[in-house]
């Protein structure tokens, strides 16, 4: 395993790997890594013959009441659990060199930023994107991998690279679940017994929303969302931040359910805000 902190040193290696025709597959993360994080990393090494890791946690996607000084930080454990599969090169730049005092210019993504997640986080996907693009100029990847875990995301990342000309192919890898569906997150760790055993309400919530929607009894997406909405309420230490039914190309709100179709819900668990989704094809 190479660690590279600095960003002429990636740029170095990325440009002498693309000089010997090795395909570079990438996988940006924030660290505190685990089995959804790996997953990703299995699925690059499999058709690419260098996989890069980005550790970095991204200060521009917090906004200034969010858990940027909370967030789970452990490159130690990051390392071991790195050293576990094939070797990779880990990048970890420093912020003040990804944004140094001069910085001043950013991505912005237009509506896609403004809805779901980005409602109650704004800016946010300003800062991913910036981050992304970033990170693609320095790793000049082949192949970057996300999870469909931040499905919002995924489609965002997309569009940056259609509307931006990246010539990099992105594969969206399935979300990596708890035995109790719950998908795997680093936010995780901010969850209590007690929280933790309520936030397996989430995928409930996706999985009866499926049902009903392939049950083929329940078309229209308001009566589907009101449903989930109830299932999720019932729980006490649940609050709903969104429940949505959008087209999965677009994030469009469906308003009747024609598929495939992905649901998106967003629920506090105590001070913990988790997110999932599910996509939904009926036959
Ligand atoms: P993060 O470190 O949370 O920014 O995530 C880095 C990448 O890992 C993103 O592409 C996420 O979508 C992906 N990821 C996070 N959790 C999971 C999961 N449970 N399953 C699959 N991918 C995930």
């Amino acid at each position: 395993m190479q660690i590279i902190k600095n960003i002429k040193d990636m740029q170095a290696l990325s440009r002498r790997l693309r000089a010997e025709n090795k395909t570079i597959g990438f996988v940006p993360t924030m660290g505190a890594l685990h089995e959804g994080h790996l997953s990703l990393i299995r699925h690059s090494q499999n058709i690419n013959s260098i996989t890069v890791v980005s550790i970095f946690i991204n200060p521009i996607q917090f906004g200034p009441n969010e858990d940027l000084k909370q967030y789970p930080q452990d490159l130690e454990g990051d390392l071991n659990r790195l050293s576990s599969l094939n070797p990779v090169i880990v990048f970890t730049p420093v912020a003040s060199e990804m944004y140094p005092e001069s910085f001043s210019t950013s991505v912005t993504v237009g509506s896609l930023g403004g809805i779901l997640c980005g409602a109650s986080r704004p800016g946010h996907f300003n800062g991913v994107a910036t981050v992304v693009a970033k990170l693609f100029n320095i790793v000049r990847p082949d192949n970057a991998y996300f999870g469909q875990k931040d499905f919002q995301q995924t489609v965002i990342i997309k569009k940056l690279i259609k509307d931006l000309n990246f010539d990099i192919n992105v594969i969206i890898c399935p979300t990596v679940r708890e035995l109790d569906g719950l998908a795997m997150s680093s936010r995780n760790t901010y969850l209590n017994n007690e929280e933790r055993r309520a936030s397996a309400v989430l995928y409930r919530a996706l999985k009866f929303g499926e049902e009903l929607i392939l049950s083929g009894g329940m078309v229209e997406a308001p009566s589907v969302k009101g449903q989930i909405g109830k299932l999720i309420t019932a729980e006490p230490l649940a609050k709903i931040d969104y429940v949505e039914i959008v087209d999965p190309h677009s994030l469009a709100k469906a308003d009747k359910i024609a598929s495939p179709v992905a649901i998106c819900i967003a629920v506090i668990i105590g001070k913990t805000r988790l997110i999932d989704n599910l996509l939904v094809e009926s036959k």
